[in-house]
């Protein structure tokens, strides 16, 4: 196949494309990773489906399409592959609900990049979308508990899976509140780029770096007797804008 033609792209702007690509590549691809989903597996993908529901900032259609299918998935005790792929055809015939076919990598275009890519952009947007949304401090975050679960089960990278794993059973109990989802997932993401920057999982284009360089924020990072420091607060505020509904762009999509 000839490749994609290479999109010309703004690093300060959120693609809608990235990240619904990612919902797509979770539903149409990850979770047929099974011929049945039962017990846990099948929790944590009602859990994803129904967190989508609740802070997906996507188009309209998608909402709905996403809407349909969480309606159906929730009073299921299994559901074959079968059963999966043909709830998913379905959903396209209801009126103004639907969901691409294939994937639209843009912000995550790349060699080695697309849906991982994908998957850490649209939790990020996730954890910012359910602190803006129910800031309250005395419900308990729930995004990244499912992005755990998602990935435990679901992620077909499974050396990264038991990479995260090891990071959320090590700390993420530790999390209190929704603004601590936010640091945590940025503070883990920073750790795995550490970790992979230099190896074959590179892509040249896109050096692993410790995220956000100064010239998305130049106010995150601070120098304190010459060591350079993070100042969560300005990261916070950063992502709070970064990851908002109005930074999501529609371009490239069809
Ligand atoms: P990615 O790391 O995928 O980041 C995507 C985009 O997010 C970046 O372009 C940037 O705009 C932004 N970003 C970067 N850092 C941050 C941050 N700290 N906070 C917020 N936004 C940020 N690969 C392995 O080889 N081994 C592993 O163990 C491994 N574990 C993974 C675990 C998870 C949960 C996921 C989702 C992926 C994992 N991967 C692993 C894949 C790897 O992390 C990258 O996703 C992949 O190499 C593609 O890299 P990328 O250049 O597109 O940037």
């Amino acid at each position: 196949t000839t490749p994609a033609p290479w999109k010309v792209i703004d690093r300060r702007k959120l693609y809608m494309a990235d990240v619904e690509s990612a919902v797509l590549y979770t539903l149409r691809r990850e979770a047929t990773r099974y011929d049945f989903l039962e017990k846990e597996q099948l929790s944590a993908m009602k859990q994803y489906v129904a967190v989508l529901v609740k802070y997906f900032p996507g188009r309209l259609p998608i909402m709905n399409y996403l809407r349909n299918l969480d309606f159906w998935l929730r009073p299921k005790t299994n559901v074959s592959k079968s059963e999966w792929e043909e709830a998913l055809r379905n959903k396209n015939e209801l009126p103004n609900a639907w969901l691409p076919e294939n994937p639209t990598w843009v912000g995550c275009q790349g060699s080695k990049r697309g849906f991982p890519c994908g998957l850490w952009t649209l939790f990020h947007l996730l954890t910012v979308q359910e602190a803006l949304l129910s800031p309250q401090p005395h419900t308990p975050p729930e995004v990244l508990p499912t992005m755990r679960g998602y990935v435990h089960y679901f992620f077909g990278c499974r050396q990264c899976a038991d990479h995260f794993e090891a990071m959320a059973a090590e700390s993420m109990n530790k999390v209190r509140n929704k603004d601590g989802s936010i640091l945590w997932l940025w503070s883990r993401h920073n750790r795995v780029n550490a970790r992979l920057a230099g190896t074959a999982s590179e892509d040249p284009k896109f050096p692993k770096i410790q995220w956000p360089p100064k010239d998305l924020c130049w106010s995150c990072q601070i120098t304190i007797n010459g060591r350079l420091m993070w100042d969560e607060r300005a990261i916070l505020r950063f992502f709070k804008s970064h990851f908002s509904r109005g930074n999501i762009y529609l371009d490239f999509l069809k």
